[in-house]
């Protein structure tokens, strides 16, 4: 079969389900025949036109797979067959950034990011993955598909702030947003060895979860003064780092202010239009800040860690995937969680739409006793 079924961006707010011709490997490349993926909240952006990809592109960037094909010069690491991730970022490793260390950065900015965004994506039967040999991480034995579904991206985004942040053992952190990418930098905090973590969020159900993912005080925005109560909870100073998790100015506002002197605020939202950072929010810029922005960092040793993380237990990512559908129902997918419908934190999508009739996945988290713990 040279053809395949695949999710095509075909301009703003329309996608279809195509037929299109099959990847091929050349060498270097590797095809996956794709088990498992998810959609991402830069998807939505992507379908409503507010991130521009070319029409006729093939989207999603968080592929679970299985080796389908090797190009010449891959044989002596894996084999067809073998079950692999790829994260959202695939890096070459050998270009001006890649060697400086800024992978993500791989060849200029946002470079590294590829899979929906300048090669065709993972929301498809198969997905030619280049530079493989920098990219394609083998599952460890034992891990099903939705443990390690949300390494390529979420997992990684989420960490990556925590870590960009620089956080110590003892340190304060306040999580602005408790989204997927929020939860996963509330669990990156909590495994830096942050003392107290404060989980900001609109929403009381993601604030129950956010507990689950470690957090230990929770604020809802709707009904607190956050900024003055993160100085009240650090003794009037601010937290040590602040993550900012949405992408909009008031959460980033609301982090800088919240960002004791000498601290933190590390960011890893996805921000359109003007960002202002008052001068009194900011202390006039004399206060030794730092202001740090980070792209979901990838390559198959990222990938490696994160697994490993989930293959020996310390981290459980299952409870954020919470709605499973086949990739045929992608439009019904799209629509609940752009929507934010039904409690979604995450969609497991499934192109074998026999997988995704099996049992459901939803959460099964009561709703936590909402309250603050005071430290
Ligand atoms: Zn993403
Ligand atoms: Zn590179």
């Amino acid at each position: 079969m040279n053809t395949m079924k695949a999710v095509v961006f075909k301009g703003k707010d329309q996608i279809a389900v195509e037929e299109v011709p099959k990847p091929k490997a050349r060498a270097g490349e590797a095809v996956l025949r794709i088990t498992t993926t998810t959609i991402c909240g830069t998807d939505v952006h992507i379908v409503r036109g507010e991130y521009p990809v070319r029409p006729g592109l093939i989207i999603g960037h968080e592929p679970v797979g299985v080796i389908d094909e090797l190009g010449e010069g891959l044989q002596d690491l894996y084999h067809v067959g073998q079950r692999v991730i790829a994260g959202a970022i695939t890096p070459c490793g050998q270009c001006f950034y890649c060697l400086n260390g800024n992978h993500s950065q791989c060849r200029g900015a946002l470079g590294g990011w590829r899979f929906g965004n300048t090669i065709n994506g993972a929301w498809a039967e198969y997905l030619l993955v280049p530079d493989a040999r920098a990219n394609l991480a083998p599952i460890p034995e034992g891990l099903h598909d939705e443990d390690v579904v949300l390494c390529p991206d979420i997992f990684s985004t989420g960490l990556s702030g925590a870590e960009s942040g620089n956080i110590r053992v003892g340190d304060s952190v306040a999580v602005f947003a408790q989204g997927p990418i929020g939860l996963c930098a509330t669990l990156g905090a909590k495994l830096r060895g942050a003392s107290l973590i404060i989980g900001v969020d609109g929403n009381d159900q993601r604030l129950a979860t956010a507990r689950q993912f470690g957090a230990n005080v929770l604020l809802n925005p709707n009904n607190t003064d956050v900024v003055a109560e993160i100085k009240r909870l650090t003794e009037g100073r601010g937290a040590d780092v602040t993550i900012e998790a949405l992408g909009r100015q008031e959460t980033f506002e609301n982090a800088l202010r919240a960002t004791r002197p000498g601290g933190t605020l590390s960011s890893l939202g996805v921000y359109s239009g003007k960002l202002i950072a008052p001068y009194e929010a900011i202390y006039a810029g004399l206060a030794d800040q730092k202001i740090v922005t980070t792209l979901c960092p990838g390559g198959k040793e990222r990938m490696r860690r994160l697994m490993a993380m989930v293959a020996t237990h310390r981290v459980d990512l299952n409870p954020l995937l919470t709605h499973r559908f086949a990739l045929d129902d992608i439009h019904e997918a799209l629509d609940l969680f752009s929507h934010q419908r039904d409690g979604v934190l995450k969609v497991v999508l499934y192109p074998d739409a026999e997988r995704a009739k099996r049992a459901p996945v939803h959460a099964s988290y009561e709703m936590a006793e909402i309250e603050r713990t005071r430290p």
